[in-house]
């Protein structure tokens, strides 16, 4: 989000197929709630297909990015990593020294599919849970964002849209550029 280091997402693992709706979704909502850029395992070229198109009809700036080899990715980033998880730490404790260390620091979130390594678990600054109980990467990483950003991203504004959507109580009213 501008005004603050990158926030990145890195979905972890992707089935074909199986995943692609949530690999999507992850991307649709790290972009929506104010990240910066979401990159995908190489085999999800599809889910990068549908957010660089809805990036495209409803704005940016936000990146989609396929990585070869996740572990390689998460190895060699500079700054620091959340991973979300259930069996982590609770947000509410740590969410305050997150914020903080985000300040001067790029951020990894890393979101799993299917089972994630042991060694991420090690590797990452923070272990979180949002709740300790089993959901979705999509609901997850959701809650995240809101909570780093303190609900400043639920007024970006978006550059570049072919379309804007006037917000309205009833029926759907939607600007052409
Ligand atoms: N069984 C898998 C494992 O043990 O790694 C997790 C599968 S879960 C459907 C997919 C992803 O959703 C997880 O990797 C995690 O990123 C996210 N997730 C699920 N529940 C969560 C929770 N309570 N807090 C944070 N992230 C969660």
């Amino acid at each position: 989000m501008q005004d603050t280091p990158e926030v990145c997402v890195l979905r972890f693992g992707h089935r074909p197929g199986r995943d692609d709706r949530m690999t999507t979704h992850v991307g649709l909502t790290a972009r929506a709630l104010g990240a910066d850029r979401v990159v995908f395992p190489d085999n999800a070229t599809q889910s990068r297909d549908t957010v660089e198109g809805v990036t495209g009809r409803f704005g940016g700036p936000f990146a989609v990015e396929l990585s070869g080899s996740q572990k390689a990715f998460v190895r060699d980033w500079e700054g620091s990593v959340v991973h979300l998880t259930m069996y982590g730490e609770r947000i509410q404790d740590v969410e305050d020294e997150i914020r903080e260390r985000h300040c001067e620091t790029p951020l990894l979130v890393i979101v799993g599919g299917e089972k994630v390594p042991f060694e991420l678990y090690e590797h990452a600054d923070w272990n979180v849970g949002v709740t300790n109980q089993p959901h979705s990467e999509v609901a997850g990483l959701a809650v995240f964002l809101d909570r780093l950003f303190e609900g400043r991203e639920l007024d970006l504004e978006w550059a570049g849209a072919e379309r804007r959507v006037i917000p309205q109580a009833t029926g759907k009213r939607v600007e052409e550029r």
